[in-house]
């Protein structure tokens, strides 16, 4: 790297800039937050970035900006897709107003994340556009086009990324702007029906979506009529690599724009070579579309594993080009190999997580500090389906479900579920960690919501944890409080030594 060089990350702050976005609305998660942390420690973005409590939240002030005519860009985990998707749907049919762009962060191999979950389907799901850029210049120009054809097809557009293309390179004085004035929402959208805006969609917006993706100026090589590689987001970069390494002939098709599929491109490069495999993480979402002939090789003939894509991969599957099936031996990753990740040995829950390990009835963890608390020794939570899911899942449990909730996953979408088990009369023992940061993503605020508890409940015990309490006394309060009937929370007071 030279002093002119950006990082992927670097490259959408100044993509914000280039390309007037007014407002950036954002959830904590990686590998997202790094770039929500440029944006925050920037002086003038400072005021115009905000975390919020959501995805769902987050997209919804994103959408009222472009109503107003202001770019916003959305910033999110991949999990955060799915709480951002009812929108998000709505949305394309709806029409907006000043382009609307989120930034997905895809995290295959789970490094941070409870799963490999790829943001690219969101596009058909949606039916909206969908960018996999594999270089930072890429990532540039998928910005600046999202946001032009977000206005033109007053839609909001999904830019997938992923933690090694957010880590690269490129010059930095490649990237100029391209101005344009961003419209207003058009109320005229109303004369039609729900089933009519559907027909326009199709009518308009799809068919711009689909010229777009058509023309795309993505990369392609054709030097060989014998195997060709269709790739799409960082693992273009990996194919690009394995080809000056090993200076082999091999014709390579990257895609920038992955929704709506370029159809026709496809056809040429595929019709024009003998074999074609197909390079992509984390799912075969690009190989699910075109994968009708047993010459197309790729996850699903098991030359290429699901997941984080390495250039060893290519290689394998190149040498196995010919064959029409290969034997998937996929040993699933164990906590043994890899190692634990475990509780904080300075953590002021320590003991509550020990007392939770001894009691013999499931307990609903949740997508903060708990999860970590699942394997051994501990073994306290047992489950952690998404952020904020504790309280409702610990409703379905037989008797008294007994739930654990950060602070932040109750603010996230924790809250409903609390009122929902209100409202149906479920029994529920909620034990809320409350460290008024958020620990698992980097320590970012979360507002305090015991008021509102206060408001709602009546049984509620506040638990200092800065104080040494005795594991004993901690078990003979969970078990008073399991005998009770209705809803029962223990607001759990402590500060997180990390932040
Ligand atoms: S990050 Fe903080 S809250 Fe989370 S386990 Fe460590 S000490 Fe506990």
């Amino acid at each position: 790297m030279n002093e002119r060089q950006i990082s992927g990350k670097d490259v959408i702050l100044k993509a914000a800039g280039l390309l007037e976005v007014k407002l950036v609305s954002a959830v904590a998660g990686y590998p997202v937050t790094s770039i929500v942390n440029l944006f925050r420690n920037d002086d003038f973005w400072a005021d115009n970035t905000f975390w919020m409590i959501n995805e769902k939240v987050a997209l919804e002030t994103a959408l009222g900006a472009s109503v107003a005519g202001r770019r916003s860009f959305v910033l999110t985990k991949h999990v955060g897709m799915n709480v951002l998707c009812d929108p998000l749907v709505t949305s394309a049919t709806h029409t907006i107003g000043a382009g609307l762009v989120i930034i997905a962060g895809d995290d295959p191999g789970a490094k941070a994340s409870q799963n490999e979950q790829d943001s690219r389907y969101f596009g058909p799901l949606a039916e909206v556009p969908v960018f996999d850029p594999a270089t930072p210049e890429k990532l540039f120009d998928s910005l600046k086009e999202a946001i032009e054809l977000s206005e033109k097809a007053s839609i909001p557009v999904i830019v997938r990324v992923t933690s090694r293309l957010l880590e690269s390179f490129c010059e930095s004085a490649l990237l100029r702007p391209k101005g344009s004035v961003p419209p207003e929402f058009d109320r005229s959208v109303w004369d039609y029906t729900m089933k009519g805006k559907h027909q326009r969609f199709h009518s308009m917006s799809y068919p711009l979506m689909g010229d777009y993706s058509q023309s795309q100026d993505c990369l392609c090589h054709i030097d060989t009529t014998k195997t060709g590689i269709i790739s799409s987001g960082y693992p273009a970069c990996l194919v690009e690599k394995f080809i000056e390494e090993s200076n082999s002939r091999i014709s390579h098709l990257a895609l920038d724009m992955v929704y709506p599929l370029p159809i026709k491109k496809l056809k040429r490069f595929i019709d024009h070579h003998e074999y074609v495999l197909v390079v992509e993480e984390t799912e075969d979402y690009i190989e699910s579309h075109i994968s009708i002939e047993d010459t197309i090789k790729g996850k699903s003939t098991g030359h290429i594993p699901h997941g984080k894509i390495e250039k060893e991969h290519i290689l394998h599957a190149l040498e196995n080009i010919k064959k029409t099936h290969m034997d998937k031996v996929v040993k699933p990753e164990t906590i043994k190999e890899r190692g634990p990740r475990s509780i904080c040995d300075t953590c002021p829950y320590l003991s509550l997580y020990r007392v939770l390990g001894t009691i013999d009835k499931p307990i609903a963890g949740d997508m903060g500090c708990s999860i970590l608390s699942t394997s051994a020794p501990l073994q306290a939570v047992d489950t952690g389906f998404a952020l904020g899911s504790a309280i409702s899942v610990a409703c379905g449990f037989k008797g008294k479900g007994i739930a654990v909730i950060g602070d932040f996953g109750l603010a996230h979408t924790g809250m409903q579920g609390l009122i929902n088990a209100k409202s149906n009369g479920f029994d529920l023992l909620v034990i809320i960690l409350q460290n008024d940061v958020a620990a698992m993503t980097g320590g970012q605020d979360v507002a305090d919501l015991t008021h509102v508890l206060e408001a709602l409940h009546d049984d509620i015990e506040v638990v200092d944890f800065a104080e040494k309490i005795k594991e004993r006394e901690l078990q003979a309060l969970l078990m008073e409080k399991m005998e009770k009937k209705g809803i029962s929370i223990i607001l759990a007071k402590g500060t997180c030594p990390k932040y």
